[in-house]
């Protein structure tokens, strides 16, 4: 594919889209129901679709029964870790073998030229971020968001919270699944951008940072307080009335789901021409300036009500100057002052 049709490289290699980033349509008011229509398929498929059909899976073949679910023990616990890290290493590993080491697509697409695996830097262990990223997501992030799945699976299976059927509540169930990604929004930017606070930002999140250019090992490569507040979107679920199903779901969200921010590339292309849109862009120009776009790519539009949206334009960055120059004059008034 010609990725200079959908954007342009600079000097450096880097490659931009043309077109900036758009939320979703349903926040435009008078509403253009033609346009909610057309952004519908591409809310649901592939991403969306995927997440579902592996809580599905995980659901009906993975998670034990309910009696062994009511009461926690190690083996289930530690099965559940291990079906999830299998899963990640498969399928963020798939994505890194294809297009980080054997590089199928070169740098076309790629928001950085560069690839991590070339870039050795003092700030990862071994100096290296593959390494690095890798072991925090496998030894922290992964057993994190097997506890939160082990806890809400053991509080259900008890009855402490309420257990809606499908055949009782299919309508209020299904809408539940609709807004599971706007749950996920909103959690993510309420901690996301609690995280960006100086002190919790060095202590906890400068470790997700550290990968200015991520990759998909870069996904789940958090301080274990945030891996833990990233995962613990489930438990809305037993706040809200709802189905361990779902919850399920909302956490494949999170976990598996992490991974688009950062896989790099705006299309992975499939074959010659077929390509897979990442959703991508957003959160690469998060970790690219830091202080913009706390939420994913504009499904509950919370960074353009705060004033923190980037979608790549030349009026987005800038908006993203003037806010940095404000915020250089007012540190530096209260230095001075
Ligand atoms: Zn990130
Ligand atoms: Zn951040």
């Amino acid at each position: 594919m010609d990725d200079l049709e959908y954007g342009m490289r600079n000097k450096r290699g880097d490659w931009a889209p043309n077109d900036p980033v758009e939320g979703a349509p349903f926040w435009a008011w008078p509403p253009k129901f033609l346009k909610i229509l057309a952004w519908l398929p591409g809310y649901v498929w592939p991403w969306n679709a995927f997440h579902m059909a592996t809580a599905l899976i995980w659901w009906f073949y993975i998670v034990p029964d309910i009696e062994t679910l009511k009461t926690l023990s190690f083996g289930w616990a530690f099965y559940l870790y291990a079906v999830n890290a299998a899963a990640i290493f498969a399928f963020y590993g798939s994505v890194e073998l294809f297009w980080y080491v054997h590089r199928k697509q070169g740098t076309r697409f790629k928001y950085n030229a560069k690839f991590p695996g070339d870039q050795p830097s003092d700030v990862f262990w071994f100096k290296s971020q593959n390494i690095d990223n890798f072991l925090r997501s496998f030894f922290f992030s992964i057993p994190l968001w097997t506890l939160v799945e082990v806890l809400f699976l053991w509080v259900f299976a008890n009855g402490w919270v309420p257990w809606l059927t499908w055949t009782e509540n299919p309508w209020y169930l299904a809408l539940l699944v609709l807004i599971a990604p706007m749950i996920h929004e909103v959690h993510f930017f309420c901690i996301h951008r609690l995280i960006h606070w100086g002190p919790l930002y060095k202590w906890v999140h400068s470790v997700h940072h550290n990968s200015v250019n991520p990759s998909p090992w870069s996904s789940l490569s958090m301080h274990p307080v945030e891996g833990f507040l990233y995962h613990a979107v489930a438990f809305w679920h037993l706040i809200l009335p709802s189905n361990p199903m779902i919850a399920m779901f909302q956490l494949h969200l999170a976990g598996f789901g992490a991974v688009n921010g950062h896989i790099g590339f705006d299309k992975l292309e499939l074959t010659d021409d077929l390509p897979l849109n990442t959703h991508a862009y957003a959160h690469y120009l998060h970790h690219k300036y830091f202080e913009v776009n706390y939420g994913g790519d504009g499904l509950i539009p919370l960074d353009k009500w705060f004033g923190y949206w980037h979608d790549g334009s030349k009026e987005g960055d800038a908006r993203m100057q003037a806010r940095f120059q404000k915020k250089k004059a007012r540190l530096n008034a209260k230095a001075q002052g």
